[in-house]
């Protein structure tokens, strides 16, 4: 029998139109670097965005499913693409910034990108890649920046404000099926070769009600959050639909990401919520440390992309900020776990809770899958590669301008789940906790070895500022951990106490690594991770000033 309900597709232009009528005063805040930022409430995005639309069909001759990529910072006019470009049905394409170049010309050729908007200020980086974008048909430029750079350029040059003056404040949005692509976004690489994943509207409808949810961030119209995790990351964690659902300001940091700054516009702006990998919390840490500033507005931070240290989490409750550990991938939208403890706990009862990567939201299925391929039990003991269904989990990756679909054996299992390639344990109450990337653990004669637990108590210790910890080839175990070290200004901690520090804390006997070595900087990737593919090159190449011990 079949349902009495209407079946209204899920579509982002659903999201534009509510967030612009019943939420039309929340507002965009985009700091400038000026003295005061750029205010933009929901109505004033929703009619641009409409113009944006217009423009592109009317004066671009974007059509049908037509990929229009994104160059862009977090600001109002990257909110106004994420809005406009799904809604005509065309396909948004967010580029990550921080790629080589020659790994953004092989996405955008890979994408078929048609038009790239971008920010003026990214100009002197895109000018000298436009060459190699023969499929770039059109460049929009938004905000200041030197246009001269694109003289001679071979596709057309528009400025964004001049392209949507004057447009209708009216567009007959096509009522597309929610099934269809809506934004792609290519994975940053961190273990390999960028993959692209299509995120459909109704994938971007259900996650963004996910995000919302009370027990994931829990966002209202009472809320302001700091997008600080990048537009080309994931959707920024799918922020910005959400907050357009629920009416959820959004401050966003445009180029000024660095910590100074950050910790300036929270204590102006005071937002409730935050979104950004450890690596920038942990640096904000470090300068709030230096330069004390009222973090306190933040009443939840979501925490993600990376394991967080407990050490980390702990430093912020003592600032009255409260960091929630969440996991996710590109593949899953990213939202897949989230780490509220759950009810009737004290605050130290819920502690443990609050370590792990959370617990499974609604409509995320997850399952443990041992090297013989047989599912684990969820006894918070048996580790496993976690694997993970729903309607907003990728089911393949983009194949090529042919439209084909991929899917590796070594990321879907044969009944379709995705094999996040991620290893950990699951609770009896579904709190998953990861002990590593099946790439990065160390497997040591034949057992293995956390490289995330020895990096999380390294960095609880006071004179380490970031540790890293690889496999190394080795003779007798196959593999052994090499502890990188970053020690904080004037510390002088020496590997014997580090290593003594380790045992103390817990770590087996056997597992505590005994090459050692300390750097100035933990090598990152494109979107702010630990780069471990670097470190373990610089140790294969012998760059690494090693001690033995
Ligand atoms: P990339 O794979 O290029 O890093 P993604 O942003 O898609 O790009 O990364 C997803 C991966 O990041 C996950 O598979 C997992 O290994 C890691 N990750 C994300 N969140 C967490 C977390 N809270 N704890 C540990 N690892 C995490």
């Amino acid at each position: 029998m079949l349902s009495t309900m209407q079946d209204v597709p899920l579509t982002v232009t659903r999201i534009l139109s509510h967030g612009m009528t019943i939420h039309g005063k929340s507002q965009v805040t985009t700091w400038t670097g000026e003295p005061e930022p750029q205010r933009r409430s929901f109505a004033e995005i929703g009619r641009r965005a409409t113009q944006l639309a217009n423009a592109l069909r009317d004066e671009l001759g974007v059509v049908a499913d037509q990929r229009v990529s994104t160059l862009m910072w977090n600001n109002a006019e990257h909110v106004e693409a994420y809005l406009a470009i799904p809604s005509t049905g065309a396909v948004l394409h967010t580029l990550n910034l921080r790629l080589p170049a020659e790994q953004l010309a092989w996405i955008v050729a890979h994408a078929d990108d048609k038009v790239v908007i971008v920010n003026g200020s990214l100009l002197p980086m895109l000018a000298p890649l436009l060459p190699q974008l023969p499929s770039i048909e059109h460049v929009v430029v938004a905000g200041p920046g030197d246009r001269s750079l694109l003289a001679g350029a071979a596709p057309r040059v528009h400025d964004y404000e001049e392209l949507i003056a004057g447009r209708p404040t009216h567009y007959d949005w096509p009522e597309l099926d929610e099934r269809q692509a809506a934004v792609m976004c290519y994975t940053s690489g961190t273990t390999g070769e960028p993959k692209g994943v299509v995120y459909s509207h109704r994938s971007i409808y259900l996650h963004s009600m996910q995000v919302n949810m009370a027990e994931s961030m829990s966002l209202t119209d009472n809320d302001t959050t700091l997008v600080v995790v990048p537009q080309f990351h994931v959707n920024a964690w799918g922020l910005p639909h959400a907050a357009f659902m629920s009416g959820v300001s959004m401050l966003m940091p445009d180029r000024f990401l660095q910590p100074a700054p950050l910790a300036e516009m929270i204590e102006r702006v005071r937002p409730t919520h935050a979104a950004a990998v450890p690596t920038i919390w942990q640096a904000l840490l470090a300068e709030v440390t230096a330069n004390p500033r009222d973090l306190s507005s933040m009443a939840r931070v979501i925490i993600g992309g990376a394991a967080c240290p407990p050490s980390l989490m702990a430093a912020y409750d003592k600032l009255g900020v409260r960091l929630c550990h969440a996991w996710g991938m590109t593949e899953t939208s990213p939202l897949g776990t989230i780490a509220q403890p759950p009810a009737g706990l004290t605050e130290e009862e819920g502690w443990p809770y609050r370590v792990t990567q959370g617990r499974f939201s609604a409509g995320v299925e997850a399952r443990l899958v041992g090297p013989g391929g047989e599912h684990l039990p969820w006894d918070n003991k048996s580790a496993g590669e976690l694997e993970v269904r729903g309607p907003w989990i990728a089911g393949s990756y983009y194949g090529g301008r042919d439209g084909e679909t991929l899917r590796p054996e070594d990321k879907f299992s044969e009944d379709g789940w995705l094999k996040t390639g991620d290893v950990g344990v699951i609770s009896e109450d579904g709190f998953l906790t990861l002990t590593d990337r099946a790439k990065d653990v160390i497997k040591s004669g034949g057992e293995w070895i956390s490289s995330v637990e020895l990096e999380n108590v390294l960095m609880a210790h006071p004179d380490v500022a970031e540790a890293a910890v690889v496999a190394v080839p080795d003779e007798k175990w196959g593999e052994r951990p090499l502890a990188t070290v970053v020690l904080k200004d004037g510390a002088s901690a020496d590997y014997g106490s580090l290593k003594d520090f380790l045992a103390t804390s817990g770590i087996a006997k056997w597992q505590l690594p005994e090459r050692w070595t300390v750097i100035a900087a933990v090598p990152k990737t494109s979107v702010g991770k630990f780069d471990k593919k670097v470190i373990r090159r610089q140790y294969a190449e012998g760059e690494l000033d090693i001690t033995q011990l």
